[in-house]
């Protein structure tokens, strides 16, 4: 729904940072839509390009097939590109990008060059242990493929499956060690741009421990302060 209140004030230009697993999805689809701004991810950008065929997409894409990191040049090509569309003019929320500082750095150029410039950078904060604790919490039976999350679904015993009690399973990607692995690349990767914009004057960090409603609460009126 739109905020009416909000609809009608001045273009609103922003970053959204999170781990895997600190519930980045679910505020950014939320304040996108209270803003009525886009919410624009990198995987969405990347799949809408690919598919009209423009060259910056599968110049992206061959980098992807080859399992490589999409180059930074072209990574901003593509979001220039998207930043130009006319939904993007009441602003947007960037979601998986920027992942480094000559990223973020590139970003600012981008948007300085259509005379505009990055309000706000949320960074939603879990500590590692609960960022575990939520990755770690889906469970899958081998025999029958029933999923469950320890969390929101949990086995009515431990470790069995309800279904056909066979004992459950945790994906590789699920386990802790991958799981220990994926946050701490995040956080090296991420630590130096997080300091950028705090330089800047454009951080707003936000508590994503608690429910999602109440993480929403307590940022949303703070985007503007
Ligand atoms: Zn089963």
């Amino acid at each position: 729904m739109i905020d009416a209140a909000t609809a009608g004030r001045d273009a609103m230009r922003l970053v959204l940072l999170g781990a895997p697993g600190s519930g980045k999805g679910t505020q950014a689809a939320h304040l996108a839509r209270d803003l009525a701004i886009p919410h624009i991810s990198t995987g969405d950008i990347l799949r809408e390009s690919v598919k009209r065929g423009a060259q910056l997409g599968l110049s992206a894409k061959a980098f992807m097939d080859r399992g490589a990191l999409v180059p930074d040049d072209v990574m901003l090509g593509l979001v220039r590109e998207r930043l130009s569309q006319a939904d993007a003019s009441p602003g947007f929320l960037l979601d998986g990008f920027p992942r480094t500082v000559a990223q973020a750095d590139g970003l600012d150029r981008i948007l300085e060059a259509a005379g505009a410039r990055l309000d706000r950078v949320i960074s939603l904060e879990v500590a590692a242990s609960e960022l575990v604790r939520r990755l770690t919490a889906r469970w899958s039976c081998p025999k029958c493929g029933a999923i469950f999350n320890l969390i929101s679904q949990p086995p009515r015993l431990v470790g069995i499956c309800d279904a056909c009690n066979a004992a459950l399973e945790q994906r590789q990607d699920d386990r802790r060690e991958t799981v220990e692995n994926r946050l701490r690349i995040y956080a090296d990767q991420t630590a130096p741009l997080i300091e950028y914009y705090r330089g800047r004057g454009l951080l707003l960090t936000v508590d994503g421990g608690q429910a999602p409603e109440a993480v929403y609460g307590s940022f949303k009126g703070r985007l503007r302060a």
